[in-house]
């Protein structure tokens, strides 16, 4: 397989896209703009895709949660909207700790089946950080494992996580895995585990991966231990470049951290949350309430995840374009954000990858 220029796409294979337009000419696609930043790097992406002719009419939805039968839920308008639409843009929700309302995160990767995680991690030409060559693609279980919410206090001061694997799961994501390997070019799944430890349940997710594996000869299969997998990217990630990584949810989360941060950080990480009815595409991090509504955030997280969408959708040649202009503007340095090291505004840089389109 030839690899594709960019590695931020999906794999479309398993998941259905309706591919309806509707009475003005364009995809509808459902807008979750989010708290804290949301707002601000919707805007931005918003503006971008205008500029860009995107063929794309934004149905925006509000996700704050209401009170159903004694139960916090998303509002039925927003499910419906990502229903009828089958693909969203989500800003970040955030989630209070150890109280209120679940995580409308999990409950939205709940309600839709978003099962693939599809985290791609890649230095920016031109963006100087410790390493030049990061290219890691990192598929995460996203609907069970360690997030499966369910605890319980056995005894005063003792208690219980469930981590919950299934071989259904697992092998879904898997095999979700070896289709992005063979569409996109890289020639090898790495399946990440604590087996060791978590025998059962790491080691029932490596059973349903060397099943899968069988399926796909033409892709090489390997194991590694979480741990060890850590210590190899942050000291030398050249080796990740041809390989897809699968694991369970926790995983996954912890590991696309540490690869945002050879990069250049949170603020240039997208992701694809695939399903088989819908997508829903947002940047890996979080509200950042510490600069929220100060015009600073960096909205590149959240455009490379709408460039993710658009090829999703099939609209390569516009995705390309935007993309070109958004890593131009970082390489050139003159307008870029301040976790990037800059001193542009939200807006000043938006501007600056407009004037490039
Ligand atoms: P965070 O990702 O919001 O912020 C971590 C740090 O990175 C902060 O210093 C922040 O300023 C910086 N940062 C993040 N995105 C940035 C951007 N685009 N531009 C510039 N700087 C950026 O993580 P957190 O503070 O741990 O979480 C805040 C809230 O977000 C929590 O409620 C959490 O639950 C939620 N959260 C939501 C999602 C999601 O919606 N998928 C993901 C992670 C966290």
């Amino acid at each position: 397989a030839r690899r594709y220029a960019s590695a931020f796409q999906s794999s479309t294979v398993t998941s259905t896209f309706n591919g309806k337009k509707g009475a003005d000419g364009n995809y509808m696609v459902t807008l979750i703009p989010g708290d804290g930043i949301g707002e601000e790097i919707a805007e931005s992406v918003k503006q971008i895709f205008k500029a860009a002719k995107a063929p794309i009419s934004w149905e925006e939805v509000d996700v704050t949660p209401i009170l159903k039968n004694g139960r916090t839920v998303i509002p039925d308008k927003a499910i419906a909207s990502v229903k009828k639409n089958t693909v969203a843009l989500k800003g970040p929700l955030a989630t209070p700790i150890g109280k209120g309302h679940v995580s409308l995160n999990l409950t939205l990767r709940r309600t839709f089946n978003l099962f693939a995680n599809v985290r791609p991690c890649v230095s920016i030409p031109g963006y100087k950080t410790a390493y030049d060559n990061v290219n890691t693609v990192l598929i995460r279980e996203n609907t069970e494992g360690e997030y499966s919410g369910i605890e319980h206090e056995i005894v005063d001061g003792v208690v219980q996580s469930i981590k919950l694997i299934t071989y259904e799961a697992s092998e879904r994501v898997a095999r979700y895995a070896f289709h992005y390997a063979s569409e996109n070019g890289r020639d090898k799944v790495t399946a990440v585990h604590k087996a060791p430890i978590m025998r059962m349940s790491d080691g029932m997710f490596l059973t349903a991966c060397r099943a899968v594996a069988k399926d796909y000869p033409k892709i090489a299969y390997d194991e590694d231990l979480l741990d060890r997998v850590c210590l190899r990217i942050a000291t030398d990630p050249t080796p990740f470049a041809d390989t897809v990584m699968v694991m369970p949810n926790l995983y996954g989360d912890i590991l696309s951290d540490l690869s945002a941060g050879l990069i250049g950080g949170l603020g240039l990480t997208p992701s694809g949350n695939i399903g088989r009815d819908a997508s829903i595409f947002e940047a890996v991090h979080g509200s950042a309430p510490d600069i929220a509504g100060k015009g600073l955030a960096n909205p590149t997280a959240l455009l490379l995840s709408s460039l993710m969408m658009l090829r999703h959708m099939n609209l390569y040649e516009i995705a390309d374009r935007i993309e070109k202009a958004t890593l131009g503007t970082i390489a050139e340095g003159k307008a870029i954000t301040g976790d990037l090291g800059g001193k542009a505004s939200t807006k000043q840089y938006t501007q600056a990858i407009l004037d490039k389109l």
